[in-house]
């Protein structure tokens, strides 16, 4: 009897260190690669959501598993490429310039371990307004309640810019709030507030949802104030909001536009990066369906609007795909 118990009392610590053993080396094995997003309801959170299920079904490697994270956006996600709390991040091409050369009053200090991938796709201004707010134009703004783009957003720098172009600050609006993208689409809805800014894909369900539940409209920003814009900031480029996007929007608005880029930490490794890049690149049909404006993503545009210097593994990419 004593035998026994000993025998499988052996049986049984056997398997648990095997049971053990094999878990911590497939936890060592399993790469976690993250990619800090943006809104759920703007577009970085699609891209990411795409660039994690192709690299899934593309990398040789199946132990590594790539996430997307939400976040405020732009200016959030540069602090988590300096902090090293991302792999990757998607942000506006501004924002990139702004971090890596340490622009003061939004950033404490350069992030000089951010690293160019890709340019993506252009992402508007776009100025929701409630119709029934009385507002034309950008000057109308005065005295209204805002939302200026959520806390981390790059939306909340264009609102400011814009604004400034106008001659306005954000104290010369009645309320300016730094809501979540969510949050402004229901303080709009419910009458809460008059406009919103945001700077994002056209098409982000945050607008889309927006216009079909109330009437509202994309506020045009033109004339020689954005020439003047322009010139101070030239990220920006003169571009339109085709009619028909939203419900009860059936012209073109014009407005501006800045690019949505992915970046990487500096020390990302460069096989990682490289393999990364090319399963995007080699399945842009799949990327292409995440989202209509995802349409605009190809790798000879990979460049256009690129603000800051490539990792090594996206020049090499970009090489031998003849781009550089
Ligand atoms: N461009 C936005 C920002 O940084 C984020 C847009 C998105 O999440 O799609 O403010």
């Amino acid at each position: 009897m004593l035998k026994k118990i000993s025998i499988l009392t052996f049986a049984l610590a056997l398997a648990l260190s095997f049971a053990l053993s094999s878990s911590t080396a497939l936890a060592k094995k399993r790469r976690f690669v993250s990619i800090a997003a943006g809104w759920v309801t703007g577009a970085y959170f699609p891209m990411a959501g795409a660039i994690s299920r192709v690299a899934f079904n593309n990398l040789q490697d199946k132990n590594i598993k790539v996430t997307a994270e939400s976040s405020g956006a732009s200016v959030a996600n540069a602090n988590l490429i300096a902090t090293e709390n991302t792999d990757f991040a998607i942000l506006q091409n501004d924002i990139a310039s702004y971090a890596y050369n340490g622009k003061k009053g939004i950033f404490d200090e350069p992030v000089s371990n951010i690293r160019g991938v890709a340019c993506l796709y252009p992402e508007h201004i776009q100025v929701v307004v409630r119709k029934d707010a009385g507002i034309e134009s950008v000057a109308d703004l005065k005295g209204k309640r805002v939302a200026v783009g959520p806390i981390g957003s790059g939306t909340t720098e264009n609102c400011k810019q814009i604004l400034s172009a106008w001659g306005l600050s954000l104290d010369d609006l009645g309320e300016a709030q730094q809501l979540t993208a969510s949050q402004s689409a229901d303080y709009l809805k419910d009458g809460r507030l008059d406009a919103a800014f945001f700077t994002v894909a056209v098409g982000a369900a945050v607008i889309k949802d927006t216009a079909t539940i109330i009437d509202a409209a994309i506020l045009p920003i033109s004339g020689p104030r954005v020439d003047k814009l322009i010139e101070k900031y030239p990220f920006y480029a003169k571009q339109k909001v085709a009619g028909g996007s939203y419900k009860g929007n059936p012209d073109d608005v014009p407005t501006v536009s800045v690019m949505a880029m992915l970046s990487v930490r500096e020390n990302l490794d460069d096989d990682l990066v490289y393999s990364i890049v090319k399963a995007m690149y080699s399945n842009l049909d799949q990327i292409h369906k995440a989202h209509a404006k995802f349409k605009d993503l190809s790798v000879e545009g990979a460049l256009d609007g690129m603000s800051i210097p490539l990792h090594p593994a996206a020049e090499r990419f970009l090489k031998e795909e003849g781009v550089l």
